[in-house]
């Protein structure tokens, strides 16, 4: 019989797949797995058939079409006072997972080490196992926060990179400027690469502003810096994400991409660049998803949970700790099944399943969605006790 080694024996199917999947088999609200469930902008729409019915229809270069490229660089410059280069520094991938795959391959080697912070998204740990590095998990502080004295210790000679991730999903916590600063003195003098998520640069919330790598230059002459044009444009299935990193990098990142993917979907690459052009399309975006998150933070206080600080991302955590004592696992599968609402339990985040009794909520939800789901908390509200 033929058989298969598995390079990745611990990693079963993504959280994401499995609670969506059970939410629609038992026909409970999905406020599991982070995507909005409302239109996408129709002009945007308008915009792909546009480009499509101009003939953009074959394979994008490389690197991505040259008008995005400039359309981000411009961006960058506006939002964070960064120059970058579209040519060397640019470069458009398929969504922001495969910016951090390919990030993650050019960088890591047999035996390197590599830092991320958990709870910490999930595609990180096994890519960097995959790739034959050792993570090296440092746990958030109980206010979600990072232990930079934890941190400075777990650096040494096989120190290869540090994922950071902010907006951070699933916590919804931001990183402040002296957050930067101080991973900027952290790093000097040493050879670490940084690979920054920001993949919800635009959904932030009570006037805060986003700190973005790009904003310190000692940090990013080190650094890929992620986004993804699903968070920011309600696409997440067009799969549309882009990498910054300085020459060197880039050039690394691009041999990856090429035998990866190549290139990415080319009419959405024209629709982007065109949809930039309104300062609007993201620059509102903190007070539509504020308002999201003032609703269903009104709604759920009529639950028994407790809500835990929400700064940024579509995500709001709750702790059920007084509730029940089951595993998060179990409790959001028995939630789903029995109070017809999906969650996300935040223990697959953790290399080691730590269970805080904790559970994310998505609000990228219309209102509707979101009413129903707490309708449902509240009518089978017996079940979240046990
Ligand atoms: N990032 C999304 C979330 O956190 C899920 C994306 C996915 O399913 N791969 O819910």
């Amino acid at each position: 019989m033929l058989t298969l080694k598995s390079k990745l024996p611990q990693v079963g199917t993504t959280i994401f797949s499995v609670m969506s999947g059970l939410a629609n088999e038992v026909s409970a609200i999905n406020l599991s797995q982070g995507f909005p469930d409302f239109e996408t902008n129709t002009e945007m729409i308008e915009l792909v058939n546009q480009a499509m019915k101009k003939g953009f229809n074959q394979y994008a270069p490389m690197l991505g079409v040259q008008v995005l490229r400039e359309a981000i660089a411009e961006k960058t410059e506006f939002l964070y006072q960064a120059k970058c280069n579209p040519d060397t520094e640019i470069t458009i991938l398929s969504g922001a997972s495969e910016a951090i795959f390919d990030a993650l391959a050019c960088v890591v080697n047999q035996g390197d080490e590599v830092i991320i912070l958990e709870p910490a998204y999930d595609l990180y740990l096994p890519t960097i196992t995959l790739f034959g590095g050792k993570v090296v998990p440092i746990s958030l502080d109980e206010n979600y926060q990072i232990p930079f004295d934890t941190l400075k210790n777990a650096i040494n000679a096989n120190t290869k990179a540090l994922i950071i991730n902010t907006p951070h999903n699933p916590t919804g916590i931001i990183l402040k400027a002296k957050d930067l600063q101080q991973l900027e003195n952290l790093l000097e003098n040493t050879n670490i690469i940084l690979i920054s998520d920001e993949v919800y640069e635009h959904i932030i919330f009570d006037g805060q502003t986003h700190e973005s790598v790009m904003k310190y230059p000692k940090l990013r002459e080190r650094s890929f810096v992620i986004s993804s044009f699903g968070k920011t444009y309600h696409t997440t299935g067009w799969k549309l994400g882009y990498c910054i990193a300085p020459d060197f990098l880039t050039k690394e990142l691009r041999k990856i991409h090429q035998f990866n993917t190549f290139s990415t979907n080319t009419p959405m690459q024209y629709a982007m660049a065109e949809f930039l052009k309104n300062k609007h399309h993201y620059l509102d975006l903190p007070n539509f998803y504020e308002e999201r998150r003032d609703k269903f933070r009104k709604m759920l206080a009529e639950t028994p949970f407790k809500m835990l600080p929400c700064e940024g991302t579509y995500f709001q955590l709750a702790s059920y700790e007084h509730l029940s004592q089951e595993k998060d696992t179990d409790y959001t599968i028995r939630l789903t099944k029995e109070a017809k609402v999906a969650t996300i339990p935040i223990s697959v985040f953790y290399h080691n399943q730590t269970d805080r009794k904790v559970i994310r909520f998505c609000f990228a939800k219309k209102y509707e969605t979101l009413e129903k789901g707490i309708e449902n908390l509240i009518k089978f509200k017996d079940k979240l006790y046990r």
